[in-house]
């Protein structure tokens, strides 16, 4: 028996996996049938490999294996769509990246360094004007002629794909537990099964942590490096009036993704996406974050969005590593986690399905798979290769990114400079305070700052 701990998207990728070579009978799903908290029902969620990329986002070697395998993972989304029978109109490709006016110089050299690398890559684009997208009509000081069409690029409706994904695989047999498992019962150097917060106990020969953010929390081994959340909202509007057609989004900015608009059924579209670094669990999107979405949708998008209905926000923890890596690999004699996924848990699924199941099945892999794999064992601190004079400058150009994403407005004064090197300074002392040389990633800064974590939890 298989046994699979966690029913977000990656859980469900690996039933999938493992489901077109042992029996579905052989294989367990045991998650909360609500999934409360799941990335997976709070993303989005886009398919972006190319529109994610930032300045220097391939300079590491690992960095630029991981875009490659999530380019191969994005070629195997059509087939795993068909093969899972998740309908067609949840998965839709084409997004029209546009670099408007509401952030700062980041936000431009962002969308730079995206053309750059579609032409390094040689991926089909085009220089578009935006209102390609019928539902782009953003308010007049928000506008823009500055846009590129990825046709490659696209979103998943995630409840349709985790509905019908476990539809299909429970038509293969997979049995689904619903329940929280409390605790692993190891047995030495194996883990003989699990007990469920309602003392359920499930046995099995191979073992699997997928439960996202909350891997940690069943499995904190010393030499593990750690997972915690990073917490994040969409929130769905309403709106017969508008037309949507495509992915509209803006690079990342600000220490999220900037703004994105997808036409998710009929006339609902969802809008995305904040982000929070913390320990904490969180139990509601915060009222900026919402608002900063609602301002977003209604400025940046499409102004007739003032009359939509707002109809919920979805929130959810990322599951995100020290280092901000996936974690995958093996525990023990036969207990496995695959966690971390951070912003592209979706965008790797089909991927994750082909290699987890290898993985599990103790077949052979693909050199690339194995190089990550590698990088991405649990058995490791985080791998810190960021000077702390970039990780400053970086840490300062983010937060004034996400100033100005606010509205902040300098006027007629140096305050502009003057809050860049304020946010560096305050940086720049807390590594000298702690006599570190090699810098965090910059999303972790505003959390050692707050002293939800200190530097031993990257050692
Ligand atoms: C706002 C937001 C936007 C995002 N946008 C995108 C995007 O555009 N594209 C993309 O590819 N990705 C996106 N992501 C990231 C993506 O959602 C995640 O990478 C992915 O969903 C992680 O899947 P998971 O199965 O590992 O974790 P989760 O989805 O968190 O699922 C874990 C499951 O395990 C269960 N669980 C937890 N503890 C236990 C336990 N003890 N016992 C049993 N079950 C347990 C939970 O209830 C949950 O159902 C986004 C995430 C957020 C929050």
């Amino acid at each position: 028996m298989f046994l699979i701990v966690g029913n977000g998207m990656v859980g469900l990728a690996i039933a999938a996996g493992l489901s077109r070579s042992i029996p579905g009978e052989r294989i367990q799903v045991v998650g909360p049938a609500a999934r409360p908290y799941s990335a997976s029902m709070a993303a989005a969620a886009m398919l972006n490999s190319f529109a994610e990329l930032e300045p220097g986002a391939l300079d590491q070697p690992r960095d630029r294996l991981k875009f490659e395998l999530s380019q191969a993972s994005a070629r195997l989304w059509q087939g795993f769509v068909e093969e899972f029978e998740i309908p067609a109109e949840h998965y839709r490709l084409g997004t029209v990246l546009v670099n408007n006016n509401a952030s700062n110089r980041f936000e431009d050299a962002a969308f730079d360094a995206i053309a750059g690398y579609l032409d390094e890559f040689t991926e089909p684009y085009e220089r578009v004007d935006p209102q390609v997208e019928p539902a782009y009509v953003p308010d007049a000081s928000y506008r823009t002629r500055q846009a590129l069409f990825l046709p490659r690029e696209g979103v998943l409706n995630p409840d349709g794909v985790i509905h019908a994904l476990q539809a299909t695989l429970q038509k293969r047999g997979v049995r689904f537990v619903d329940g929280v498992v409390k605790s692993m019962n190891k047995a030495g150097d194996s883990t003989a099964g699990v007990t469920l917060e309602d003392g359920q106990v499930l046995s099995a020969e191979r073992i699997v942590l997928a439960n996202g953010s909350m891997a940690t929390r069943l499995w904190d081994e010393p030499g593990c490096i750690r997972v915690i959340n990073s917490v994040g909202a969409t929130v769905v509007l309403k709106n017969a009036g508008i037309k949507g057609r495509y992915v509209l989004r803006t690079p990342n900015r600000g220490g999220a993704c900037g703004i994105y608009h997808a036409p998710y059924q009929d006339d609902l579209f969802v809008v995305g996406a904040t982000n929070l670094v913390t320990t904490a669990d969180e139990q509601f999107p915060r009222a900026e974050s919402v608002a900063a979405l609602i301002n977003g949708a209604i400025n940046q998008v499409n102004h007739l969005h003032r009359t939509s209905g707002f109809i919920r926000y979805n929130f959810g923890y990322r599951p995100l590593s020290m280092d901000g890596y996936p974690v995958i690999g093996q525990l023990n004699d036969n207990t496995f986690i695959t966690s971390g996924t951070r912003r592209d848990g979706y965008h790797f699924a089909p991927w994750l399905a082909d290699n987890l199941a290898a993985l599990l099945l103790g077949q052979t892999v693909s050199a690339a798979a194995r190089e990550y794999f590698d990088f991405a064992r649990p058995q490791r601190s985080a791998w810190l290769d960021q000077s702390v004079e970039a990780c400053c400058r970086k840490y300062a150009a983010v937060k004034c990114s996400a100033l100005s994403q606010h509205g902040y407005d300098a006027g007629h004064t140096d305050a502009n400079q003057a809050l860049e090197q304020y946010y560096y300074q305050r940086a720049k002392a807390f590594f000298d305070k702690h006599e570190l040389e090699q810098a965090v990633q910059v999303d972790f800064v505003d959390a050692l700052l707050a002293g939800f974590l200190s530097p031993s939890d990257f050692a």
